[in-house]
């Protein structure tokens, strides 16, 4: 399958794989048939790709089975050359991945852009953790003996990703499986699969054994993960998702004890003090609300703002979001993209009118577009009533909802009124402050005086029910590593040697 450049001419920009990657091979599904991928700024088909069924699973996991022994035992440095490789390529790629992205997924182009480089860079962090999996050594303190650590890979991993980020959460995950010496079973999110299609097709070209990654893209989700989750041979779980569908795969993953990280939903709080220097703070709200048209974990989905700067910070944020351009990500200079699909464009709707019905007041938005294209534009929300499901629901789109507060403690204890737990954000000029307010928020990250807290080299992920586990940073190898001890005994005493 080929994608062409449509916006200059029609060059061949890339070749995208359309089948299944099974032990190496690129193949139809046996009796799963096909299903098409749509541009969410147009609606129409983009690519018509193998649809795996519960059969494709198995044999998926059967091809990541009979490689891992093989896989394992492969040399640091052997693995870790793949994933040096594989970053080469994609930065040599960059520009066609960051157009299959935008086409399938609707972010624009520079955002592309800048998530192509971030998961290259997943690769790069960790084809440098590659050689440094290191052990554990220490005299036992009663004195019979030594305690010595290794850390050995877990397993065939199974790695499940949304459509937010088509390339980045795929990387993450299997920057660490890779390097860690485990085989994978792939199931990507069927809204973007061509993205991680052309992963594979990168990570076959930088000399990643066949069976090492087996890629299945299908709409049956259920029907294929459940299988393998209850067969016993996956023995690592890693899955970005909702939080409503890690609840169900936990359940499924507890029948055969599987291994779980879980990068789950979130409900960010940000707030900005009367003290926050307020063009700080409208900086760091447009990022945190519009990275991504707010298709992202950790998204501002609540914007608490002191009372006496509350109008001040309004009307900057609302000048912000009305200079955006919205359109086709393709297109140069677009700010703000489509949403995913017409399924989340009437969920962000809803959420507005509800509020809106219950007394909310529009300052700048509110309404779709309409038209071919899932588009919404950047929204602000002012005078939210209390109880409203904006505030205690994902939104996922580019809806602001402003409150005010007065109190510290009282917007501390209204932030972690939530049972996510992802990322919280807070503007403050004052260092007691900033100290108080990020030891008491219930959360995994915090961004302070800053809207982006994604960092390759950081840990990122959730508490509460936001996720278990971290992945990136020094913890991000660790997930997909067993522990072994190994029990040394004292040395018997020289007369008893027989020497
Ligand atoms: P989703 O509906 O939970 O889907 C995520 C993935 O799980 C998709 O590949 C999906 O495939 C699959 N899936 C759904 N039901 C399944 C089942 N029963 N068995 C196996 N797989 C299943 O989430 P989404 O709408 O794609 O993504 C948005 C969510 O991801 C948001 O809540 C966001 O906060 C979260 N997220 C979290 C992070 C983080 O790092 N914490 C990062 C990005 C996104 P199908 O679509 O075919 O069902």
């Amino acid at each position: 399958m080929t994608i062409l450049d449509t916006r200059n001419d029609d060059t061949l920009l890339v070749t995208v794989p359309n089948k299944l990657l099974i032990a190496g091979e690129w193949r139809d599904s046996v009796a799963g048939g096909t299903f098409d991928v749509h541009n969410p700024a147009t609606g129409s088909v983009l690519r018509t790709i193998a649809n795996a069924d519960a059969d494709d699973g198995r044999a998926a996991l059967d091809a990541a089975a009979a490689a891992q022994h093989g896989w394992a035992r492969t040399t640091p440095h052997e693995r870790s050359a793949i994933l040096h490789r594989a970053y080469d390529r994609i930065i040599t790629e960059k520009e066609a991945l960051a157009y299959v992205m935008t086409l399938e997924m609707g972010k624009p182009l520079a955002d592309a852009r800048g998530e192509v480089q971030y998961a290259a860079d997943f690769f790069k962090w960790f084809a440098e953790e590659a050689v440094r999996i290191h052990g554990t050594h220490a005299l036992a303190p009663d004195g019979r003996g030594q305690i010595l650590t290794v850390r050995e890979p877990v397993g065939p991993c199974l790695l499940i990703t949304p459509w937010n980020f088509p390339l980045a959460m795929g990387a993450r995950k299997m920057g660490p499986a890779i390097a860690a010496g485990c085989t994978i079973v792939f199931k990507p999110a069927p809204q973007t699969p061509l993205s991680s299609l052309s992963l594979a097709r990168i990570l076959q070209k930088a000399g990643l054994p066949a069976g090492v990654l087996n890629l299945l893209t299908t709409t049956r989700a259920g029907e294929v993960v459940e299988p393998m989750l209850r067969s016993g041979i996956i023995r690592k779980m890693s899955f970005t998702g909702s939080t409503q569908t890690g609840r169900i795969l936990l359940e499924q993953s507890a029948s055969a004890i599987v291994r779980t990280s879980m990068e789950l939903g979130g409900n960010a709080p940000f707030i900005v003090f009367e003290d926050a220097d307020l063009d700080v703070a409208v900086n760091a709200a447009v990022a945190a609300k519009m990275r991504n048209m707010g298709e992202a974990c950790t998204a501002a989905n609540r914007l608490y703002v002191h009372e006496s700067i509350a109008e001040d910070f309004t009307a900057q944020l609302t000048a912000r979001f009305e200079a955006l351009t919205i359109g086709d990500g393709t297109a140069e200079g677009v700010d703000v993209g489509p949403l995913i699909d017409a399924p989340s464009l009437a969920k962000v709707q809803g959420l507005v009118d509800r509020a809106v019905n219950a007394g909310a007041r529009i300052r700048t938005g509110g309404a779709p577009l309409g038209g071919a294209g899932y588009f919404y534009p950047p929204t602000v929300l002012t005078d939210i009533p209390d109880g409203s499901d904006i505030l205690s629901t994902e939104i996922f789109g580019p809806v602001a909802p402003i409150v005010t507060f007065t109190d510290e403690d009282a917007v501390v204890a209204e932030a972690n009124a939530t049972e996510w737990g992802l990322v919280g954000y807070v503007i403050t000029q004052d260092i007691d402050r900033a100290n108080r307010v990020t030891a008491a928020l219930e959360v995994g990250m915090v961004g302070l005086n800053t809207g982006v807290v994604s960092n390759v080299a950081a840990p990122f992920g959730g508490v509460k029910q936001s996720g278990l586990g971290r992945e990136g940073g020094h913890l991000g190898i660790d997930e997909f590593l067993n522990h072994k001890y190994i029990a040394i005994p004292a040395p018997k005493p020289a007369s008893s040697s027989g020497a």
